[in-house]
């Protein structure tokens, strides 16, 4: 049978009397899928079939707590911050907020300073005393010319100069990466920002909040409805041309979709050693970077993150490695030049959607997979709204 006989006769069985089958097959239970299978149930009143080929919901956002009682993300730690309210309200739904404002240190020259680089950064690590406006003349002065900024090397000489860029970056992004930050988009160290002032927060976004009760909770919550079904450990390959479904939305990685057919899309992975330490408080703050030394690029203890208390602490080390779950879509040129190959693939591929960090190869935070996904249902809509001569324009991913 060719594929569009096997399009139709899933197509047939899913609208039989009785209502057998499902509207949607979602693909993936973290950000992009949960919030997708939210709305098509409780806005459309879509029957959907969400399924995970890992034991839980959440995606790489899924906390639980260890064998000592604390609460961990598996993971590695998800800080939620956004400048979006519309994003902001929308898991307001969902989950309670405690705020917490992220802070991280960077351990450089056998000293513990305040990353993103700001006024104290300079002055601790100098031994110096300036002010605001002198150290906004020392970046200039130690600057140095780039004509066009094009790589994240050339973002951070262009701001700090050489010296600072090889203290805090140029080993971080070598361990994590395993490229040189001359390899890499300028987007990748612009997350980083540098401050002339004593601002020592990680993120400036207007809204900076954790799920009061984690983020698994919160997920609990948006797929808690009648017409959504949850399957976890399944592949969906495996169950893909057994139960009958009208459209799919994906959030896997888009290379795998296509059985790699243009070669494999570059994901960087991580191992993630969990400790549990058997006293109050590891480090001062939520995330120690290791620019320079070790295997592993930071620390973070979640008690800071989540505001639980309890006597003993859990940190987790992240070393960056090149095998395993893919945590990171890789932002250069030829890995652009790579995925535009499958991206023109999606729209080609009717009855797919293709949403989220992995499926649309871009190296989004939570919220703006969340902004993504929001889009994306309103296209979804509109295209049902329009009935089935739509549907063919419903492939093409959105962007956030
Ligand atoms: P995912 O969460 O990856 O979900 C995709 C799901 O699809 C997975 O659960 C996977 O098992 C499933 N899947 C894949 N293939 C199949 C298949 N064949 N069959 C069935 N299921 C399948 N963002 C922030 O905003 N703040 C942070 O502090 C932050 N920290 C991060 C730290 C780390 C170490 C990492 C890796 C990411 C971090 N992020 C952070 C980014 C955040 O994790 C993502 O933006 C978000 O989780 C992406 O959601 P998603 O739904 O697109 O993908
Ligand atoms: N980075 C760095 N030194 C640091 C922190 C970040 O070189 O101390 C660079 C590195 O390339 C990293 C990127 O900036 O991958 C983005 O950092 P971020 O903390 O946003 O990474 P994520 O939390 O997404 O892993």
């Amino acid at each position: 049978m060719d594929k569009i006989s096997q399009e139709l006769e899933r197509a047939a069985a899913a609208t039989v009397p009785g209502r057998a089958g499902f509207d949607y097959l979602i693909v993936g239970a973290g950000f992009a899928g949960s919030v997708l299978a939210e709305r098509l149930a409780t806005q459309l009143g879509k029957r959907v079939l969400i399924v995970d080929k890992r034991p839980h919901i959440g995606g790489n956002a899924y906390d639980r707590y260890d064998d000592h009682g604390v609460l961990i993300h598996p993971y590695g730690p998800h800080i939620f911050h956004t400048n979006s309210e519309d994003i902001f309200d929308y898991l307001s739904q969902f989950t309670e907020w405690r705020p917490y404002q992220h802070r991280v240190l960077a351990s450089v020259d056998g000293q513990m300073v305040p990353m993103p680089i700001n006024l104290d950064t300079i002055n601790k690590l100098y031994g110096l005393n300036l002010t605001s406006f002198e150290v906004e003349k020392f970046f200039e002065s130690v600057a140095e010319k780039v004509e066009h900024v094009k790589t994240s090397e050339d973002v951070v000489v262009s701001k700090v100069g050489r010296e600072l860029y090889n203290k805090f970056f140029r080993g971080y992004t070598r361990k994590q990466w395993a490229l040189d930050p001359s390899e890499l988009d300028a987007s990748v160290t612009a997350r980083v920002p540098t401050r002339t002032n004593r601002d020592d927060r990680y993120f400036a976004d207007k809204f900076q909040a954790m799920p009061r009760h984690g983020y698994t909770r919160m997920f609990e919550k948006m797929l808690a409805h009648p017409n959504i079904k949850i399957m976890l450990n399944t592949d969906y390959r495996d169950i893909v041309d057994v139960i009958p479904w009208k459209h799919m939305v994906y959030s896997g990685p888009v290379d795998a979709f296509y059985d790699y057919k243009y070669g494999k899309l570059p994901y960087r992975s991580l191992r993630f050693e969990h400790v549990n330490v058997p006293r109050e408080q590891f480090q001062p703050v939520g995330t120690v970077n290791y620019p320079n030394d070790y295997g592993y690029t930071r620390i973070s203890e979640f008690k800071h993150i989540t505001g639980q208390e309890h006597a003993s602490t859990s940190v987790v080390y992240e070393y960056p490695c090149a095998e395993g779950d893919p945590y990171y879509p890789v932002p250069r040129p030829e890995n652009a030049e790579l995925y535009r190959k499958y991206e023109a693939e999606t729209e080609n591929t009717p009855n797919v959607t293709f949403v989220g960090r992995l499926a649309t190869y871009k190296y989004y935070n939570m919220d703006q997979v969340v902004g993504q996904a929001l889009a994306t249902f309103k296209k979804l809509r509109a295209a049902e709204a329009e009935g089935s001569e739509a549907a063919a324009a419903l492939s093409a991913p959105v962007s956030a």
